[in-house]
């Protein structure tokens, strides 16, 4: 029986809240399938950790992470920490170092949910967000300071490989689900060097390793206004860094809110451990209430155990989630509802073991 091997980083905020109830989850279904051999580790890397030790995780957090088939991860984002030190210390040296060059971002109309659109049901597109280059870069710097020409360069690094590859990920998602069109958000009109250089490849990647696919290419201003106007007319979306970072929680927005949004941080070739984190950061508004929706957590450890082979189990999640949001008994308070993170999560385990024991077993 393979045993499947989880780094937990529960991380900030609402982040320790929500994978909690998606550790519960996990333990629900164990006792649901004696087949299913998990082993999670819990690592304490945050803000707090931060504070104490002066670094968001230790020297040979990297080499200990390499070691288990994937990482479950919460939020990180704290005021006693600066924004950039948290993501540039922990989550981008993570996405880096495993060559989780694809984000995976599904969005999906969900029962029991209004959008904010008049439009907004039966959407239902994924976004694949190139995850290790591009606008997150550390290029650049500042020059004349404290001159009157005081400057600042901050470079966008995208190469032919970088691209050719997020967007073979894209077409092969693409084909395996029967997809007929994939859009790719650009700005080549004005950004001349990267996004030019991003349609060029897009365009050989495309015609080389899917051309019965349709590619439209679209300007990213113009795209934001077309998620909002007509959301349902995309299949497949590829986007740089940035691009695909603002497409993804716009997304999240028109069908229901980032509670509800997972992600995942993809190797596709399984040479390293992937990443799997809801869209949405440790919320410190909402934060210590008890009160923020665990589901996007739940469904990114969905998302994981799918990558792991056992879409079985992935199937079970989303149902679970579907019915409960179907049902309406249960709502946290970001979809109109009074219930804590704990009732949701309970939600959830109550209907996996009914939906188990009504099918005789996972
Ligand atoms: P955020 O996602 O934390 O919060 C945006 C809004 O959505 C807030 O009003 C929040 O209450 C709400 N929200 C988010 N998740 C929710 C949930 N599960 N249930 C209910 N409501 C939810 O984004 P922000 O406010 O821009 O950032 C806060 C901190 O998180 C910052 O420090 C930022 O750097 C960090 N951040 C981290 C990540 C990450 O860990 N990958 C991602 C985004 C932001
Ligand atoms: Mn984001």
């Amino acid at each position: 029986m393979t045993v499947i091997k989880i780094a937990v980083i529960p991380g900030d905020g609402i982040g320790k809240e929500v994978m909690q109830e998606a550790l519960k989850v996990l333990n629900c279904l164990q006792e649901q399938d004696s087949s299913l051999q998990i082993e999670t580790t819990i690592f304490p890397w945050s803000s707090d950790y931060y504070v104490q030790h002066g670094c968001m995780m230790p020297d040979h957090a990297l080499e200990t992470l390499q070691a288990y088939d994937a990482i479950l991860f919460g939020a990180i984002g704290d005021a006693r920490v600066p924004d950039d030190v948290t993501v540039w210390e922990l989550i981008m040296p993570i996405r880096k170092q495993f060559q989780q060059y694809v984000n995976f971002r599904p969005i999906k109309s969900l029962p029991g949910i209004t959008s904010p659109l008049a439009r907004g049901n039966d959407i239902d597109f994924v976004i694949f967000r190139e995850n290790a280059e591009g606008e997150y870069s550390d290029s650049g710097g500042r020059l004349y300071q404290q001159q009157p020409q005081e400057m600042t360069i901050q470079n966008t690094i995208m190469t032919r490989i970088g691209i050719e590859k997020i967007v073979q990920a894209a077409c092969d998602y693409a084909k395996q689900h029967g997809k007929t069109k994939l859009t790719s958000a650009t700005k080549s009109n004005a950004i001349i060097h990267s996004m030019k250089f991003w349609d060029e490849h897009t365009r050989k990647t495309v015609a080389e390793s899917a051309p019965a696919l349709q590619l439209e290419s679209i300007y990213i201003d113009a795209l934001v206004a077309y998620f909002v106007e007509r959301p349902q007319d995309f299949e497949v979306v590829v986007a740089s860094n940035l691009f695909g970072d603002i497409l993804s929680d716009l997304g999240s927005a028109i069908v229901g809110g980032l509670g509800l949004s997972p992600s995942a941080n993809l190797n596709p070739e399984k040479d390293f451990p992937s990443m799997f984190e809801p869209v949405h950061g440790s919320a410190p508004d909402i934060a210590g209430k008890g009160i923020a929706n665990p589901i996007a957590q739940i469904w990114s450890l969905a998302l994981l155990l799918g990558h792991q082979g056992r879409t079985d189990l992935e199937q079970l999640i989303v149902n679970a989630i579907t019915t409960v949001l179907q049902q309406g008994l249960v709502k946290t308070a970001d979809i109109g509802g009074q219930a804590t993170t704990e009732q949701m999560g309970d939600a959830i385990c109550q209907e996996i073991i009914n939906r188990t024991i009504t099918a005789g077993g996972v």
